[in-house]
């Protein structure tokens, strides 16, 4: 291809609406442009990345035998709604555009495909003898993120790799799972990326087991927690870990302590000496749902621990199924409520008729308790009295209250001990989710009536596994791992092209044939080749070709006489060399994707 033709447009500056390095460079180097928030066109060179990070995706695919389809976009409401995810999706922070049709009826637009999948399988997969069977496509899904940003990081349209895979039994869907995985680790490992495996929390997909494959870099959104020994990585949002050992409290018996104004637990231990460790967090929530009225919930962590809200959202979910989906939880604060409830001196044994008076009452039903075991297991603590500004030292579970129901809801945090080994040690990193995997289970095939005649003649539900690539999100974490202060360093295996020609002078007639005649037998030998013909200054098209990052360049300047030409290695460490045209050329022939 010619830069000439290109429609190539670079900018100088850093374009405003961008936040992080990989997305100013595809700005800039004209990669792509915003049409509006998180919605993006993807030009002539990204969209070559993308079929190159496809062209790999299918590769590993179909070496598992899946099977590559196409899956509608738009979605009938009522196929959600008997998956019961219809009213998650669309109300409250719910993330899928939908729509009403000129005949009244509601759909939505494709955010991930398991409905869909399922009810295909439902009508094709009758017997055992047709499985395992896997489908994936390569398509744009629709998210109506509530925060869309960092350019195709967070995008509201984007590409995604989805398959599904539909299993007679169990041991069968562990075996798709781990050559997935397999397939997952090749994918990242082809297109030039450093990804590590993490435990991952499953999320509004659901099913059991769940993991993430993340591309370790500064901008990432997600927080990964790992023990130095690499035995245990998972995402913060699902991590466990020991929390650091309590001080114990010595006290004989409980006694109440006046505490004005001490509202939180740093004010609480400043002004007595106490430690964090020997208090009780109490928080009063809100948790809203589709289908039933709010519900308040009361949770108990140690006072030095922070709240999972993650882990929260599945616990509450868990023990509200008929409530229909949950919506959001919030924090339950004074001016939401009663004079009844002492905000800041709360203490576990807060009674169900304290929510109950005043205008904005809750439902009558009683609070969902939960705590931590980093609460349940502390035998004496301080915690808030249930009156205006004063706690009680010294209560113990049982006494004071029975112990709620104990759920795993702390966060964990670097620098917390390891449950595998106590002497290894979190350590945080940032990471992009590029990929995701499930054990689905059989949530959906139950819930769409999706059956299948075993081998002894009686029908039960599927096996399902999922399994997600963010192929546009995957081309932006490239950009964020290999780039430098010039610009982009694309991975050779997904670069838009492999070699670019500069023509240093477009004026010098011999300068211009050398180049020619080299563009056209690189283009013969297949490899992706631009010639940058464009009457610019040399160092204007130098500039945009570090830019760019395609990762050789081939510059054809005052050596041409001689058939002399430059050589500069973008992408690896080899640097800059001159050498004669044929040499040139025969070290780029030698370059894997390159025809024989
Ligand atoms: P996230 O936690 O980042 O919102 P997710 O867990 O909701 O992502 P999945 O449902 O697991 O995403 O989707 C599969 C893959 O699709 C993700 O691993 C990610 O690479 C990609 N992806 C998800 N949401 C977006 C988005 N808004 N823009 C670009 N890629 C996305
Ligand atoms: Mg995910």
């Amino acid at each position: 291809m010619r830069v000439s033709r290109l429609m190539l447009v670079t900018l100088r500056d850093d374009p405003a609406e961008a936040e992080i390095t990989s997305h100013k460079l595809l700005l800039r180097a004209g990669y792509m442009r915003r049409l509006a928030p998180g919605i993006f066109a993807y030009l002539p060179l990204l969209w070559r990345v993308l079929q190159k990070v496809s062209a790999i995706v299918r590769e590993e695919m179909a070496a598992v035998d899946a099977l590559e389809t196409l899956l509608p976009q738009l979605q009938p409401a009522d196929l959600w709604r008997r998956s019961g995810r219809w009213d998650g999706y669309t109300a409250g922070e719910g993330i899928m555009f939908h729509l009403v049709d000129r005949q009244e009826r509601s759909l939505g637009l494709g955010p991930t495909h398991e409905e869909v999948v399922t009810e295909l399988a439902a009508d094709l997969l009758r017997s055992y003898r047709q499985l395992p069977v896997c489908l994936y496509q390569i398509q744009t899904k629709f998210r109506d993120e509530i925060r869309p940003r960092f350019g195709l990081m967070r995008g509201r349209e984007f590409i995604m790799k989805d398959a599904y895979s539909f299993h007679a039994d169990e041991a069968c869907l562990r075996r798709t799972y781990a050559a997935m995985d397999g397939a997952y680790r090749r994918i990242f490992e082809r297109c030039g990326l450093r990804a590590v495996a993490v435990e991952a929390d499953s999320g509004a997909i659901g099913g059991s087991a769940s993991q993430e494959f993340m591309v370790t870099a500064e901008a990432g959104e997600d927080l990964i927690l790992a023990s130095p020994d690499g035995r245990y990585a998972a995402n913060q949002e699902r991590a466990v870990s020991l929390p650091a050992a309590a001080v114990p409290l010595e006290v004989s018996a409980c006694h109440p302590l006046a505490t004005p104004a001490q509202k939180s637990i740093e004010d609480l231990c400043t002004a007595h000496g106490f430690d964090a460790t020997q208090t009780l967090k109490v928080l009063l929530l809100l948790a809203r749902f589709a289908a039933a009225p709010p519900r308040g919930v009361l949770v108990c962590l140690r006072g030095d621990q922070q709240l999972n809200d993650v882990k929260l959202a599945n616990a509450v979910t868990a023990r509200c199924a008929d409530a229909g989906a949950l919506l959001e939880i919030v924090p339950l604060l004074a001016d939401h409520l009663w004079d009844t409830v002492p905000f800041g001196f709360l203490g576990p044994h807060l009674e169900d008729p304290a929510l109950r008076q005043g205008e904005k009452r809750l439902a009558e039903v009683p609070l969902l308790r939960l705590a931590d075991p980093s609460a349940a297991d502390l035998e004496a603590f301080v915690c808030g009295a249930n009156r205006s500004d004063e706690h009680l030292v010294g209560a113990r579970w049982g006494e004071l209250c029975p112990v709620p129901e104990v759920v795993d809801l702390r966060a964990a945090q670097p620098g917390d001990r390891c449950l595998h080994d106590p002497s290894q040690r979190l350590e945080a990193a940032r990471g992009i989710e590029v990929g995701h995997i499930f054990q689905l289970g059989r949530k959906y095939s139950e819930a769409l009536e999706a059956r299948f005649t075993n081998e002894a003649g009686s029908e039960e539900p599927l096996w399902m596994g999922c399994y997600g690539i963010g192929v546009s999100r995957l081309a932006q974490a490239a950009v964020e791992q290999h780039h430098d202060a010039d610009g982009i360093r694309w991975p050779v295996a997904i670069a838009p092209y492999t070699v670019i020609i500069v023509i240093a002078s477009s004026q010098d007639p011999v300068q211009v044939a050398l180049a020619e005649e080299l563009y056209g037998q690189l283009l013969q030998a297949g490899i992706d080749v631009l010639l940058d013909d464009r009457p610019e200054r040399a160092g204007v098209k130098f500039k945009d070709a570090d830019l760019i990052g395609i990762p050789w360049r081939l510059v054809v300047g005052r050596g041409a006489a001689e058939r002399k030409v430059e050589l500069v290695d973008r992408s690896g460490d080899t640097g800059k060399r001159e050498l004669g045209a044929d040499a040139a050329l025969e070290h780029l022939r030698g370059l894997p994707g390159a025809s024989p």
